[in-house]
């Protein structure tokens, strides 16, 4: 099958993933679906791997995990036929025993097995998949473009939002923008809450009001303009969190949605910054909250304005993201 595989890391610029057009298909196994993938999503964790950022897990391997398709091959007793729709996240597959696959909160399994990553992704004609780990989306009357994202970007957007604890009333800041925040947008928006969003980028800034924002600022130059119940920050960046604290009111929470830290997380003053407050962290993914997503996406529109590119481009792609060079909020590659 034709692929994109890594098998050296090295900076984007490069262009370290190899296209190849004879990569074998993988083979079903008890429990296996082989998914036929339309779209994979480009997501900036796969530039975490392909520069080192994270280690190899394996080599070569398929980066992607932002996967939609539909079943090729299933494995005989199966819930899905050949030809349902189906998503795959990042979360490919977890113990299913330990107290957190128990009590629904598997993306803390410590023998999780992560998509693109511990195992191979999208960045492909095929993928293999666990059917009790994919994401059912039979009933989803969306392109299959538009569900890409919906599968790293909405359901961690979504993880983040739960995390955040914001109720309908509520004030709700975000710092940076990219295509997370905009679910959480579509989210809040649905359910009165108001969103205060700081970027640097003046493209961002004008999708943030496009998008809904009450208020768009940049709080590496100001203060967000009232206390807020709960932040959710996106940047790869430690140094802005006592500034952020001191705008979250007692008993809310700040969310980390991030892999890395850049600069350090320095907060100097325990009862002025952190007493009352949380500090959350979404770390990889789940499928209560998928499934829980994929349900709202019935009644909340859930569409995104994503760029639409060929197979062939991915690492053309992957270059311009990390340099900042896209103009639509998301891109998608249809293979
Ligand atoms: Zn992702
Ligand atoms: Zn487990």
């Amino acid at each position: 099958m034709r692929a994109w595989i890594l098998d050296r890391q090295a900076p984007v610029d490069e262009k370290p993933l190899r296209y190849v057009d004879d990569y074998p298909i993988p083979s079903v196994g008890e429990g296996d679906l082989l998914i036929r993938i339309t779209h994979t999503g480009l997501c900036r964790t796969d530039l975490h791997i392909l520069e080192g950022d994270l280690p190899l897990h394996k080599k070569p391997v398929i980066l992607g995990h932002q996967i939609v398709g539909y079943v090729a091959e299933t494995s005989g007793n199966s819930p899905y036929n050949v030809g349902d729709r189906v998503g795959l996240t990042w979360l490919y597959g977890s113990c299913g025993r330990c107290k957190y696959c128990l009590g629904g909160e598997e993306n803390y399994c410590p023998s999780i097995v992560r998509t693109g990553w511990d195992v191979d992704g999208g960045y492909a004609e095929y993928v293999l998949a666990k059917e009790d780990f994919v994401i059912d989306l039979r009933d989803l009357e969306y392109k299959d473009s538009d569900l890409a994202p919906l599968m790293c970007p909405g359901v961690t957007g979504y993880l983040g939002f739960k995390l955040s604890r914001v109720e309908p009333g509520d004030k709700l800041g975000i710092i940076g923008y990219g295509p997370t925040a905009h679910y959480i947008m579509r989210i809040c928006e649905a359910l009165s809450i108001d969103v205060y969003v700081s970027t640097r980028s003046p493209h961002h800034q004008e999708m943030a009001w496009k998008d809904g924002a009450v208020w768009v600022g940049n709080i590496l130059e100001e203060d967000f303009p009232i206390e807020l119940d709960a932040v959710i920050s996106f940047p790869p960046i430690g140094h802005h969190t006592k500034k952020v604290l001191k705008s979250i009111k007692p008993g809310g929470t700040l969310v980390f949605s991030q892999i890395e830290a850049y600069t350090d997380i320095h907060i100097d003053s325990y009862s002025a910054v952190l007493w009352g407050r949380r500090i959350e962290t979404v770390y990889n993914v789940r499928r209560n909250i998928a499934n829980e997503l994929v349900n709202l996406a019935k009644r909340v529109d859930l569409s995104i304005d994503e760029e639409v590119i060929d197979f062939r481009d991915i690492m053309d792609y992957l270059v311009k993201i990390r340099r900042g060079h896209v103009d639509k909020i998301t891109v998608v590659a249809k293979i």
